[in-house]
């Protein structure tokens, strides 16, 4: 039997099948999960639904998170579709790509504002959503991280503060929801070559620099964190909240 078999998990964040989302998706698929699917677009829906129908999902959703109707909605649907949830997996960070190439000081209000809505804000948003129809099934929430947010990275800039915020929040929806048995953590994840990477300026330098300096000597792969993804969302991390775990090859942990 999977290690997820009859558990329930709604996944925000796949674009394409580089998308860390989609490695977690197989990986809770492969361990018996059923699974629903957002896409933020009618440009990523083209990409999202032949995978997601290829693992057999169902419930496939347009969700813009900056949208509250659009969030509404999905969990209406799953609501009356499954009646309750299990998982929840936030994978979704966004920023102008200005604002990941200027000096920092440079960052707008509107920059900053739609970096936190969509990196930080919109987690919260899906977790008050997700938490009522996780009660009594000891739900996990799981999010998306990266060291910006401890440590000045180059150009990561407004994308370190969001991730900052986000995990603070990950200590706080702890606090909020363990009462009710729900679990909330995040993954930091090593440099990885997405859809999303690519608009952080010096990405290829970044992998470069990490596979010479980190204890492991390489660099992950989204294949890595799905497995961590499995850890934290199974029964195998039922004591593990408000957390904030490091895939990324150790590199987190050098100083010099
Ligand atoms: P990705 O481009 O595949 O995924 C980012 C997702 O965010 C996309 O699916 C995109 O549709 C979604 N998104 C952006 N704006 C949205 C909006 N308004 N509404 C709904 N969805 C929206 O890239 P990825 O690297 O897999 O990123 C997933 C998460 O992992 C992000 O939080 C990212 O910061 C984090 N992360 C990535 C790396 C890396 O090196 N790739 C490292 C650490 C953390």
């Amino acid at each position: 039997m999977g290690l997820l078999e009859g558990k329930k998990a709604v996944i925000f964040g796949v674009a394409n099948d580089r998308s860390i989302a989609w490695a977690i998706s197989e990986a809770f698929h492969a361990e018996g999960a059923e699974l629903a699917f957002t896409y933020a677009g009618e440009v990523l829906e083209k990409r999202v639904r032949p995978l997601a129908e290829g693992i057999g999902a169902r419930i496939i959703l347009p969700c813009d998170v900056t949208k509250d109707e659009e969030i509404e909605k999905v969990f209406g649907t799953l609501k009356q579709e499954w009646g309750s949830l299990d998982i929840l997996i936030h994978a979704i960070a966004f920023a102008n790509k200005e604002d990941l190439s200027n000096p920092y000081v440079q960052t707008s209000r509107q920059g900053f504002h739609l970096a936190m809505d969509v990196s930080a804000y919109s987690f919260i948003a899906l977790a008050r959503h997700a938490a009522p129809l996780m009660e009594d099934r000891k739900g996990s929430i799981l999010t998306m991280t990266y060291m910006g947010s401890e440590k000045v990275i180059p150009n990561y800039n407004v994308m370190g503060v969001a991730k900052a915020a986000l995990e603070a929040s990950v200590r706080y929806l702890a606090h909020d929801l363990g009462p009710k048995g729900i679990r909330v953590n995040a993954i930091s994840a090593g440099p990885i070559r997405t859809l999303a990477s690519a608009g952080i300026s010096g990405f290829k330098d970044m992998l470069h620099y990490v596979s010479e300096r980190a204890p492991l000597k390489r660099n992950i792969d989204a294949e890595e964190v799905g497995k961590t993804a499995l850890y934290l969302c199974s029964d195998w991390g039922s004591a593990v909240t408000g957390e904030v775990i490091h895939v990324d090859a150790g590199y987190n942990i050098m100083g010099m």
